[in-house]
This record gives C-alpha cells, structure tokens and sequence, in this order.
C-alpha cells in the first residue's frame, strides 16, 4: 500500500510523543493555514494569517479514507497538519465519528491560539490528548518567534490554555519550543508551566530542516534541569525513543511534515 495516494491521512509518523502516530489534516489545502506564521515552521506557501474557523474538507470524505485506510497498527490518530488543526469548523464532528468507528486514542495538537473560543474548547474536549504549543512566554517573544496573526494576543493564548486545562479530563501536554531567542526566558517558562499544571512539559528544539539551528543537547538539559523540581513529567526531544513505523503514503506524509519529519 506505499505507493496509495491519500488525501487527508498521512503516516503513520514514529512520533517522540505519541508512538505511531496516523496524522489526519483538516486543512489539506496546498498552502498553510494558521494564526501563527512560526520563524521556524517546516511548512512553506504561506500566503497570509486565518483565524476564521471553517469547514475545509466535508466529514463524510475524511470519514470515507479514513474507512478505506488497510489495517495498520497506531498509537494515535493525530490531528495535525498543514497548519492550525483547530482552525477546520468539523474537528469535533470528525473526532466524535472516528471514536464510532475506532478504538484507538485520539490527539490533537494546537498552537493554543483559539482556545479562548468555547466551541474550540468543547471539540478539543472530545480528544484523549491534546498538545499545546507555548513558545513565548511574554508578548515580545511571540511576535518575534511565533509572529501571530494580528488579532491574537499573548495574554489571551495564556487564559485560554488555563481554562482549558482546568476542564479538560484528557491529558494535556505543554509543548515548549526552544530556540536561541527564548533560552534565557527559560525560568519563566518554568513558573508558565507551574500555573498551568500540565499533566506533561515537552522541552523540544527544532530538529526537522527549517533554515532554524536547534539547539545543542547540553543546553536542552540544562533547560530540563530547570523544570525538575515540578511536579509533571518532563520530556526532552534529545531523549525521545521513536518507534519503527512505515508510511502507508510517504509522499503525503513529507508534505506535511518535510523530509526529516520526526
Ligand atoms: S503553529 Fe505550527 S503550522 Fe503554524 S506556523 Fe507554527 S509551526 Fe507552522
């Protein structure tokens, strides 16, 4: 099945958090679609910023690849993708069809930018797991890693994970992206990550091919170190086991996800 042209499914991905992952994009559209336009995202065509949330592709035709899809073994069904997850108006109406029709656990992972939205919030919900990004612990930080889309502020991505995370019964994951222009911050993203109370911090660096120099593993567990005293569970990405998995389509898989994509 490797040569199988799908449109929506991609993988499965080994994924440093997830184990075998089956991504499932949303958005599907060949330009990127997103309220942030991160300085060291892997996705290229990005032609301008989306926060208006809408149906990208109708539920019956994911719904129909996803029925179609041979009998792989998965950790996850992971939804992902060529941008904002949250951004397609039907991932909770996709989430709920896929929990009729499969057992496997189901993660989202988001940039956190629209969970002040409570119809966001009630979709993401009905995930077992979601991932929210946190790159920036000041307003400063973020135009200059994350550069949002003008109505999105920092103050309003920090209530929205809060209110999120105290009503969510899934688990929750704060995903860190560190880089040179936020390592000094790293203290502070330390008491972010003490208030917000995530069942789990990810310390990550960006690994995949973006033009963006990771940081070097000494400096990644020394900022490790600094989280050790909290309470959750604390992963490094230089840690990370990935587990042996083949693509059931390898040419979608690199389009969302780039060519060293882990
Ligand atoms: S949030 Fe993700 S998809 Fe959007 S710009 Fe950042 S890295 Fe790229």
């Amino acid at each position: 099945m490797s040569n199988t042209k799908y449109k929506y499914i991609y993988g499965p991905v080994p994924s440093w958090r997830l184990g075998s992952s089956l991504g499932i994009d949303l958005l599907s559209q060949d330009r990127k679609i997103c309220t942030f336009d991160c300085f060291y995202c892997q996705l290229e065509n990005f032609e301008e910023y989306t926060s208006q949330r809408k149906v990208y592709v109708p539920t019956k035709d994911v719904m129909a690849e996803i029925n179609s899809l041979p009998d792989v073994k998965i950790d996850y069904f992971t939804f992902s993708g060529r941008g904002e997850p949250t951004l397609a108006k039907n991932l909770g109406e996709v989430i709920s069809e896929l929990r009729k029709i499969k057992k496997e656990r189901i993660a989202v992972l988001t940039n956190s930018t629209l969970l002040q939205d409570k119809e966001v919030r009630k979709e993401l919900a009905l995930a077992d797991y979601v991932a929210l990004k946190l790159d920036a612990c000041s307003r400063e930080l973020l135009e200059k890693i994350n550069r949002p889309a003008p109505k999105i502020k920092f103050d309003e991505i920090i209530k929205g994970i809060k209110i999120f995370r105290n009503n969510f019964s899934g688990t929750t994951a704060l995903q860190m992206m560190f880089v040179d222009e936020n390592e000094g911050y790293a203290e502070k993203f330390v008491e972010l990550a003490r208030e917000i109370a995530p069942d789990e911090v990810q310390i990550n660096t960006p690994l995949r091919a973006c033009g963006v120099k990771p940081l070097s593993k000494e400096k990644l567990y020394r900022i490790k170190e600094l989280f050790s005293g909290l309470p959750m569970k604390i992963r490094c990405v230089y840690e990370a086991e990935r587990k042996e998995v083949k693509a059931i389509s390898k040419e979608d898989t690199v389009r969302r996800r780039g060519k060293n994509g882990a």
